[in-house]
């Protein structure tokens, strides 16, 4: 049986090494976190129930709030996709990397925490038949170790949680701003943690060449924030990045990337967990395909493309639309879709993680009328 190493303890490299160990493997993990949550508090948690249950990953322990709906402002236009159900989970980051750790361990998984590996510690594992995993997020020292390509679009990130009354409308509403004055390339964000707590974020494409503090600044006085914030206080702050296009390539040789180091997010929101999740459970069977039937590892690639390619591309492709377009443009565009319906198709059929699966949707229900 081959020897498994996967850098990287994140949320991609737990999965993909807890799969690896029930499959039968040797695992290791390295991490430079000297503990498992460390960190965590740098990105957000919020994810679809419909991708988390399917995920088969540990969360319920780490649920902090339920969200109904969204609202998405553009200029003076407000697309309001709101309905009865629970859409979505805010999960605490470090709660939810502490659950994931245990069910590794559980499965016999060898976690080494406290060792950041440097260019030569990860090219010294490549003996020929060592499988190395590189899920060690989007600044990726694997994909540098081996020469892997470049991904080409990153959103620089400024988030900070605040407790105040006044600064949560509805705590089961999220908020999208999208404006070229403060969020280029992107959009800022309202995350309701409680009825008093928020989460308040920004993001930036890197092309800009602006910094995330600042463009958070300008959107914490813009719209309807001075007002939501005028009572709330500060409690933790952070900087961050997030891949928005996949890497063009994932494998080469015993060498495999995934999550975050692969780019397996979606480029609209920049969420990962559930893409990098779902990836991580090909690469893990496509090493033990490779251990077991002699299957060419490379396939690996194709595999993880040809199941969530498409949906990547399409949240790629709408990135790309909103990112390009003017905000008068758009503006005009929300009130044409707002008078078409839009509001409720996609409070009907809309599904954060596969637009491919809201089209399908729409298409069966009014086959089946
Ligand atoms: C502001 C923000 C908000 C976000 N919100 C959401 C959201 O709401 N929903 C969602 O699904 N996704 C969200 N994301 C994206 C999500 O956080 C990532 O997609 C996800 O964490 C990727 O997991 P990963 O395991 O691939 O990488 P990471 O979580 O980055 O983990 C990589 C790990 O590798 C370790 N590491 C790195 N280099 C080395 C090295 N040389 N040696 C040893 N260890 C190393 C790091 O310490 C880290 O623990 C958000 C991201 C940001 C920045």
């Amino acid at each position: 049986m081959k020897k498994i190493v996967v850098i990287g303890a994140g949320i991609v490299g737990l999965v993909v090494a807890r799969e690896l160990a029930n499959y039968g493997f040797e695992v290791t993990i390295y991490d430079g976190k000297r503990s498992v949550e460390e960190g965590s508090d740098k990105a957000s948690g919020i994810l679809s129930k419909r991708g988390l249950e399917l995920s088969g990953i540990r969360y319920k322990k780490s649920v902090i709030n339920t969200l109904h709906g969204a609202r998405l402002h553009f200029g003076r236009q407000t697309l309001n996709v709101n309905t009865e159900k629970v859409q979505a989970y805010v999960l605490d980051r470090g709660l939810m990397a502490k659950e994931n750790y245990e069910a590794a361990k559980e499965a016999g998984v060898d976690v080494r925490l406290g060792n950041r590996l440097d260019i030569e510690g990860i090219r010294s594992m490549d003996d020929g038949s060592t499988v190395i995993i590189g899920a060690d997020g989007a600044v990726s020292m694997v994909a540098r170790a081996f020469s892997f390509p470049n991904i080409k679009d990153y959103i620089l990130t400024y988030k900070a949680e605040y407790e105040g009354k006044g600064l949560v409308e509805d705590s089961g509403l999220v908020d999208l701003y999208f404006s070229k004055d403060f969020a280029k390339g992107f959009f800022g964000w309202i995350a309701p943690y409680s009825s008093a707590i928020a989460e308040l974020g920004v993001g930036i494409t890197e092309k800009s060449k602006k910094h995330s503090k600042m463009a958070f600044e300008v959107f914490t006085k813009s719209a309807d924030l001075p007002l939501r914030l005028s009572n709330a206080k500060t409690i933790k702050e952070h900087a961050s990045i997030i891949p928005v296009s996949s890497r063009p390539k994932t494998v080469k040789g015993n060498v495999l990337l995934v999550g975050d180091a692969a780019g397996q997010t979606k480029a609209t929101t920049g969420g990962g967990i559930i893409f990098g999740i779902a990836c991580a459970k090909v690469a893990a069977k496509s090493v033990y395909m490779n251990g077991k039937h002699g299957r060419k590892l490379s396939l690996y690639e194709r595999d993880w493309r040809h199941s969530y390619g498409t949906d990547l591309k399409l949240h790629a492709a709408l990135h790309s639309y909103y990112s390009t377009v003017s905000e008068k443009h758009m503006e005009r565009f929300i009130g044409i879709a707002k008078a078409l319906g839009a509001e409720s198709f996609f409070s009907k059929y809309g599904d954060m993680d596969s637009p491919s699966l809201m089209l399908k949707r729409f298409f069966l229900r009014k086959m089946a009328k």
